[in-house]
């Protein structure tokens, strides 16, 4: 039996049995970018052109970062410890009228992927203008992403109205289809960015192509509030009164969530998008993250966009999670590393309605994989791999970085993109933004 590649590691952690999520000495057998098998290693019977021995590493899933706008990336650091409002307003939304176009987006989509590859990331959600540009730099790279075009009321550098922002994000579907490692969906913003009409239309449309859905959602309180005095509902239940919300939908934020808000998304199936650490920057509030997870929400995670984390690591915002959801629960228990873990891989992959895909290794499923060193003085002793992959900053020894069977990251070093010339282009942005 010949195949591609063969890792014999000595943790896996397939995050497809949630009862066992570890085991040891196992094989993952990869041919044309897909797991043909997972057995013992010891009793493997596979050929394959080549084969990896990761005798002190841990092979698991590559992580989902299921909300981002990765071309802020070039965005990083220029307006921090300002609210959601002041923040938008004042910094980005003036920023990005005078610097975003297709040029931006896929240089700063580049950095954003090497960033994420890095870190153990194999597949992200983009949100942002000039689709296309990021969806060029992602079959550069060689990564998954599931690109939703934004659409909103107000004109930006891309569009001028929802009905061209619709537009745009079908024309950009069509044009690349046939890449495998890319899905392509809808993107209104926020409830308070975009009216009834386009909301039915995406509906409409995303049940026509079998397209997802993301929306930032329940943000901040001021927009509940805002909601009720000017609509007299919650978003969610304007929402749900449209139609909108279905299980092809991720709701990103949910940081203002009452009994009718867990009613509507279990009702729906619709998923939710945990940020932590954007909620925590912008002062926007905390995701009852257990809670949500007890009536069988399911729950993915996404750093945001970097210009309000300000890293896109998963590992860390992993770590996050599960320390927020146990001040937030007042209960210790609450988001155990397990769990973390899963709504970081499988969790993140079934919010983005890929997760027939990617997001556990299991035969049939595409080979997107990170190997991360255990044998580092900061992992030890060594107790409880999954404990160490979730409390301790492990990203910074991710050594292996596979998509599709792709090695991206090999021995640490990025494989993917030439690391010095994304310094060079980060360069130039920052003399072009910073000179203004
Ligand atoms: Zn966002």
């Amino acid at each position: 039996m010949q195949a591609d590649l063969i890792i014999h590691a000595r943790w896996l952690a397939t995050m497809a049995e949630p009862s066992q999520p570890i085991t040891e000495h196992q094989a993952v057998v990869i041919k044309d970018g897909t797991i043909v098998a997972v057995e013992d290693s010891h009793n493997c019977q596979w050929q394959a052109l080549e084969t990896l021995q990761l005798d002190q590493q841990i092979l698991l899933p590559g992580f989902i970062n299921a909300h981002g706008h990765a071309a802020m990336s070039l965005f990083r650091g220029m307006a921090d410890d300002q609210p959601l409002m002041t923040w938008l307003q004042e910094h980005i939304w003036p920023a990005e009228a005078r610097w975003v176009d297709h040029e931006f987006v896929r240089d700063g989509s580049r950095l954003a992927m090497a960033e994420m590859l890095l870190s153990g990331t194999t597949t992200f959600a983009d949100m942002y203008f000039y689709p296309a540009a990021c969806a060029e730099a992602a079959i550069e790279a060689g990564m998954g992403a599931v690109i939703f075009t934004p659409i909103l009321d107000f004109p930006t550098n891309f569009a001028q109205n929802a009905d061209e922002y619709i537009r745009k994000a079908i024309a950009c579907r069509d044009d690349f289809r046939t890449h495998e490692l890319l899905t392509f969906g809808l993107g209104p913003h926020a409830p308070y960015t975009v009216s009834d009409e386009p909301l039915r239309e995406i509906t409409t449309l995303a049940d026509q192509l079998d397209m997802p859905v993301q929306i930032h959602l329940h943000e901040t309180a001021f927009e509940v509030e805002q909601s009720l005095e000017q609509r007299g509902c919650r978003p969610s239940q304007r929402l749900a009164d449209l139609g909108f919300l279905t299980e092809r939908v991720s709701c990103v934020h949910m940081t203002q969530i009452d009994a009718s808000d867990i009613q509507l998304l279990q009702h729906s199936g619709a998923s939710v998008v945990h940020c932590p650490e954007s909620n925590l920057k912008l002062a926007s509030g905390f995701c009852p993250v257990q809670q949500l997870l007890d009536h069988r929400i399911n729950v993915g995670i996404g750093t945001d966009g970097a210009a309000s984390n300000n890293d896109l690591n998963l590992q860390g915002e992993m770590k996050t999670a599960a320390m927020l959801a146990k001040a937030v629960a007042n209960d210790a228990a609450a988001l155990p590393a397990w769990q973390a873990l899963h709504s970081a891989t499988l969790g993140s992959a079934k919010a983005l309605g890929i997760e027939q895909q990617t997001g556990s290794i299991e035969v049939g499923k595409r080979a997107d994989l990170q190997a991360i060193a255990l044998d580092q003085l900061p992992q030890q002793p060594l107790f409880d791999p999954i404990s160490q992959l979730v409390y301790t900053d492990a990203s910074r020894h991710v050594r292996h970085v596979w998509v599709a069977g792709r090695s991206k990251v090999r021995d640490g070093q990025l494989t993917a993109f030439d690391g010095d010339t994304l310094l060079q282009l980060a360069k130039q942005w920052q003399q072009r933004i910073g000179a203004q």
